[in-house]
């Protein structure tokens, strides 16, 4: 794919022309990766929208395991950030280290592309609402759906709003995440003292539950998960 060291997903013959038939506009240009235009004309709640957005999508060999990722390289992005005085491209669901989009919570990524997806059902399910997101808040400077935080906090509101059972291998998945946040800290104080209502995540000196509620809300459902699975939260989430 370019990157030295990630190694690409090859595409089938087959693969490429059923590609090619739903979404005319992109292009392979290298073994996995895709150049073009991505056409939107949806409607949700009652809004239609027809846009067009100009992407790169680099597909990595263990795909779906592993997500592609999706640039947007028409500067779109740009406008819409310098249209709203927005200065912190996470805003926009923008990784500003990589400047590839994020497309959903880590969480949701095995249930919006199972295994056995196509590439094809990535950008149904993925990419497409993304940018149907964005050119609705280009629009109306609100997304149309609820959106999650950036971040840890992200993936704790998530157990707010899906208080599913846990196993021990989402556990760590969810820590091997939530040491990625730069407060990794401060998140695991919060998980070893389960004490809520002392100081937030997020670096505020108000209280967990009345700062972040949402998140608080989800680290109280991943809490009672490891009670209930007989884990230490101590020894999980240690610094
Ligand atoms: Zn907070």
């Amino acid at each position: 794919m370019g990157t030295v060291g990630i190694r690409g997903y090859t595409f089938s013959e087959e693969e490429i022309v059923f590609t090619r038939c739903k979404f005319p506009k992109l292009t392979l240009v290298s073994e996995s990766v895709w150049d073009g235009i991505i056409d939107i004309d949806a409607t949700y709640n009652d809004i239609h929208i027809v846009d067009s957005f100009q992407v790169k999508i680099g597909v990595f060999r263990d795909f779906p395991t592993e997500l592609p990722i999706v640039n947007e390289v028409g500067g779109r992005i740009k406008v819409i950030a310098d249209k709203y005085g927005i200065t912190d491209y996470r805003d926009l669901h923008v990784n500003p280290r990589t400047d590839t989009i994020c497309l959903c919570v880590k969480q949701e990524e095995k249930y919006k592309v199972p295994p056995g997806s196509t590439f094809v059902d990535f950008l149904n399910n993925l990419v497409i609402p993304y940018f149907f997101g964005l050119s609705y808040y280009e629009k109306n400077r609100v997304w149309p759906w609820g959106e999650y935080s950036h971040g840890g906090l992200g993936l704790l509101e998530y157990y707010s709003d899906n208080k599913v059972s846990l196993t021990s291998d989402d556990l760590e998945l969810l820590t091997s995440n939530l040491r990625r946040d730069e407060k990794w800290k401060s998140y695991s104080k919060r998980l070893r003292d389960s004490n809520l209502s002392k100081k937030c995540v997020c670096g505020s000196e108000k209280p967990f539950n009345s700062c972040h509620t949402k998140a608080a809300d989800g680290m109280s459902h991943v809490l009672s998960e490891v009670h209930r699975l007989h884990l230490s939260s101590y020894k999980l989430f240690k610094k």
